[in-house]
This record gives C-alpha cells, structure tokens and sequence, in this order.
C-alpha cells in the first residue's frame, strides 16, 4: 500500500509538486500559511489540514516546501506543528533550500520522536517543478532514502543520494554558488562588451557557441538584452541560498571571497526592489555603478 503523504508549502514550488502527487494517484494531506493557497488542490482531492500538526498526525510522509530555516524549524517544532502530530515510523522529507547544520539539528530532534529526516532540495525552477522534470538530491539515511525513492520519482527526472543528513543541501548550495556567481560574471561581460562597442548578440553568440559555454549566458543572455526579468528563480532566493552558503561555509572555516561580495551585490538588489524579479535582475545593479543600461536588442 502507498504511503499516505502531508505536503506544507503549497507555493511557486510546493503547489505544483503537491498536484504531481495527486495526480500519480497518492493520498494527500496540505496545509499552506495563506489558506486561498489550497483550494485548488482540495477540488483535486487532497484533504486541507487545519495546522502542520494535523497533517503530521495524518501523514506517514510529510513533505515541507517553505521559504527558509525559520520556517523549517516553526514548521516542525512550533506548538501545532508537526512533531506534536506525528507517529513513530514516519518520514520527514525537507525540500526547502536551508541551512544544512540546521538539517542536521532538527535530524536529531525528529529522531527522539521515533521518526527519520531526508533533506532534498530540488535543482529546476517553477517550469521543473510543473513538469516534474526537478533534479532532487538527498542526504539523510540510505534506507530511508530507499523508501521514499518512488516519491521522489513522481516529482522529478533525476534524483541523487549524495551521503548522509545535510549532503543534500551542500549539493544544493554548491550549484547556486555557481548560478549567482555565473550570474556576476555574465552582466559583468555584457557591461563591458557594450562599452567597449561590440554587437552583443554576435558576443552571446560566440560565447554560447564557441567560447565559455555557460548555461546561464545561454538562458539569460538573451532574455537580458529583451530586458525581460520574468522570473524563473527568484532574486530574494538567490540571495537567501548565498547567505546560507557563507553562513555554511563560515560554519566550515572556509572563507568564500567572491561568493561573499556577489552576494552583497544580491543584497542591494533585494534592497532596491529587484527580490521578487527573476535573479537575472541583479544586473540592474550594475548598470547603476556602471552608469549606463544593456541596450535592448
Ligand atoms: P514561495 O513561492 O515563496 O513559497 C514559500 C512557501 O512557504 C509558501 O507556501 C509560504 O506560505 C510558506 N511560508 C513562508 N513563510 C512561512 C511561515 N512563517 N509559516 C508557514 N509557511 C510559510 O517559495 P518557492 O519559490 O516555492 O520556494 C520554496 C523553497 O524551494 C525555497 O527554499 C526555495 O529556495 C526553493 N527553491 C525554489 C525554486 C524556485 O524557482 N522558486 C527553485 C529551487 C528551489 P504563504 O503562501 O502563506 O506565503
């Protein structure tokens, strides 16, 4: 028999994975902070909770797909929260981007409840998370990842175990240290060729075809000179994932010094405005320093 499954966080993200789950036929019990949130998924047959505790209590998976660690740990460990619901033998299956000694903490509490923790963050956007086409990559216990492969299955097209309690998040921060700082360095690029008076469709072109090769000029190159900042990956969670990764990285004793500064260039981003714009939008910043904007072309 499946497992019956809670779902918290019913979000950009959460919302269409929640109906994913539904759809492939699972028994579903949600609870979203902002109650319009769960309509949708009622009319698709999933039980609305009242609290995280009552989905806890009705759940021998939960899934959590909220914004950050405070909300992870109010979410489990509040006074209606999970814990206060759940039953002995039960998963917990962290999917939010956190901090992973915060993973590792609130492990250990949900093992005193007789209950076992993954943490599995999701790599893909919105797009992804619709077309359950999500990469997941998981750190908790082996067997326990082993159990709750088949969810992970309906959610997304390549799922990772990469070690113990926490693997799954230094996974996840170690591609969006990537991503934001790939993202510098491509409106850096762009500034500068459009100073210097090149035809920046050719320069995108020739870097996208022959030169560096990074997915990110291939995705947002273009969009950026359309200056289109639909958002795919939000600048506020950008910046979020790169506070965790110095925070994480702090945690290690390792020093991050352009992670660092890019990520106080997302800050002023977040600042100015720009938090719920696509990530790309960081550009904007520096067009200010650089006094001048991408011409649109
Ligand atoms: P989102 O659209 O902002 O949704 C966040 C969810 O968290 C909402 O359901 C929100 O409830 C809930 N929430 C926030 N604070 C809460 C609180 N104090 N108590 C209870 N619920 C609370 O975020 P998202 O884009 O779905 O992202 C979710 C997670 O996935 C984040 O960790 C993010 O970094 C990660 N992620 C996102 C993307 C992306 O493209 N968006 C891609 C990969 C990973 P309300 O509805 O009441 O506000």
């Amino acid at each position: 028999m499946e497992e019956k499954i809670g779902f918290i966080g019913l979000g950009t993200m959460g919302k269409p994975m929640a109906k994913n789950l539904l759809k492939a036929g699972y028994t579903l019990t949600v609870f979203n902070r902002s109650t319009f949130k769960a309509a949708e998924l009622k009319e698709l047959g999933a039980v609305v909770a009242e609290s995280p505790k009552e989905v806890g209590s009705r759940s021998q998976v939960t899934i959590l797909m909220v914004s950050d660690t405070p909300e992870v740990e109010e979410i489990l460990t509040g006074k209606d929260g999970v814990l206060a619901g759940v039953h002995p033998g039960s998963v917990i299956i962290v999917m939010s981007t956190i901090l992973p000694s915060a993973s590792r903490r609130l492990a250990q509490v949900i093992k005193t409840y007789g209950c076992e923790m993954l943490d599995a963050p999701v790599l893909g956007s919105r797009r992804a998370a619709v077309n359950a086409t999500l990469t997941i990559v998981v750190g908790g216990e082996k067997a326990v990842y082993e159990r709750c492969y088949g969810i992970f299955q309906v959610l997304g097209r390549q799922v990772f175990y990469m070690g113990p309690q926490g693997m799954g998040l230094y996974t996840k921060l170690c591609n969006n240290l990537i991503s934001g700082v790939v993202m510098q360095a491509v409106s850096e690029a762009l500034l500068f060729g459009q100073k210097a008076g090149l035809d920046l469709q050719e320069l995108i072109k020739v870097i996208i075809q022959g030169g560096d090769r990074t997915l990110t000029m291939e995705a947002k190159g273009p969009s950026l000179l359309a200056r289109n900042f639909d958002t795919h990956f939000p600048l506020k969670h950008m910046y979020k994932d790169l506070w965790l990764i110095s925070t994480a990285a702090g945690e290690l004793g390792l020093a991050l010094p352009v992670t660092t500064l890019v990520r106080e260039l997302f800050g002023v981003a977040k600042v100015a405005g720009l938090g719920e714009k696509d990530f790309s939008g960081v550009i904007m910043i520096m067009e200010k320093l650089a006094g001048t904007r991408l011409k649109e072309g």
